[in-house]
């Protein structure tokens, strides 16, 4: 990684008095740090905090792939180096929001080659990021986890995979990227015990929808077969990893941070899911996004990284404990996300 600090508009910070930000938003309002907002879901959750009045700091190695305004002040900073993070997480802030991570798609996470940089780059983030939010006294810190944790165990029946949040030990993720999860997890909750910070974390399941990455080996699955659809002719095929038989669940992404900001607000700590628990084989994800396309497509199997056989959001813990839980259905997040994917193959290739 090649970063520098600061780029992009620098907004006076005021500690005493509120900050006046961009859009003629100038009562007193709540400074919010988010890391990760160059990619899908920071990105998303910067777009929301704003539209609710926050001051955004928004902050990531690279800039964001679709969104050009992002934030009242956009930081570029490699968040591995204690220095630059120095600069971003200071006394000022109110709340911050940790989602950078090194990840991507199944090949990318299942390949086994980029476990060393997956677990050096992400523990070193959350190592940093963590010890600054206490030091300078952050009032609400959110870490975002992921289903990853859970043990394969639990989750070689396809048809009733275990993903119990009190499920994820004894702990056997599938991947070092869900170990470096599970640690993460455990420093953020160590903190909070040992001094007092309040801390909030979910553990997101296979998340999707518009602005996010569609190609290049980090894209999930929905963006993948929306990819591999809008590509492909009528009466023409398309190929998918192993027998599609595996399960999954997928949030689409408005739903993921209404989430994180009812759990922020909330009184439980955590971790919690956030997904939805309509789960449905591969398979059934291709049809259905075939069936939106309008297009006659043949479904090729080729041997690929396929992950756990399967898995699904259990949403009894977040209803208990914020009286919500995901409702949006899978059909309408695909229908958004294909119609937004089909975009920018038109754009890009016709
Ligand atoms: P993403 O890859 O789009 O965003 C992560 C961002 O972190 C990227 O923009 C990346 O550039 C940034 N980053 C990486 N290294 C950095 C560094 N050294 N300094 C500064 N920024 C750095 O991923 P996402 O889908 O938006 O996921 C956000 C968070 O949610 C991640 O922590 C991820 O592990 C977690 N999560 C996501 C999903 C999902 O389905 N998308 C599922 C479970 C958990």
């Amino acid at each position: 990684y090649k970063s520098s600090i600061p780029v992009g508009p620098q907004t006076a910070l005021d500690s005493s008095a509120g900050v006046t930000a961009k859009g003629g938003r100038n009562k007193i309002m709540k400074r919010a740090v988010v890391l990760g907002a160059g990619g899908f879901i920071g990105g998303h959750l910067v777009k929301r905090l704003q539209r609710d009045g926050y001051w955004v700091r928004a902050v990531d190695i690279k800039r964001h792939e679709f969104f050009t305004e992002m934030g009242d002040d956009f930081v570029v900073a490699d968040l591995r180096d204690v220095d630059q993070v120095k600069k971003i997480i200071t006394s000022d802030i109110d709340e911050v929001y940790q989602l950078a991570a090194d990840m991507g798609g199944a090949e990318f996470v299942a390949s086994g080659d980029f476990d060393a940089d997956i677990m050096h780059n992400s523990a070193l983030i959350n190592l940093h990021v963590c010890n600054l939010c206490q030091k300078m006294g952050v009032k609400k810190v959110f870490y975002s986890s992921t289903a990853c944790v859970y043990p394969v165990y639990n989750q070689l029946d396809p048809t009733n995979p275990n993903c119990k949040e009190d499920s994820a030990y004894p702990a056997e993720p599938d991947s070092e990227y869900g170990w470096e999860k599970l640690f993460s997890e455990r420093l953020f909750l160590a903190y909070a015990r040992n001094h007092s910070m309040r801390v909030r974390i979910a553990r997101f399941h296979n998340i999707f929808g518009p602005y996010g990455t569609w190609e290049g080996g980090r894209e999930k699955a929905p963006a993948a077969i929306c990819r591999k659809v809008a590509m492909t002719k009528d009466g023409g095929s398309i190929e998918i990893f192993g027998d599609g038989k595996q399960t999954r669940s997928f949030l689409i992404v408005d739903e993921c941070v209404e989430g994180v900001i009812r759990l922020i607000n909330s009184d439980f700590e955590g971790p919690v899911n956030i997904g939805s628990e309509e789960m449905v084989t591969i398979n059934e994800l291709t049809d259905t996004i075939i069936k939106i396309s309008g297009k006659r497509i043949e479904v090729r199997h080729i041997s690929g990284p396929t992950g756990v056989r399967g898995r699904n959001s259990d949403n009894t813990l977040i209803e208990q404990k914020l009286g919500w839980r995901p409702s949006r259905s899978l059909y309408d997040g695909l229908l958004k996300t294909y119609t937004w994917v089909k975009a920018q193959v038109d754009k890009k290739y016709s």
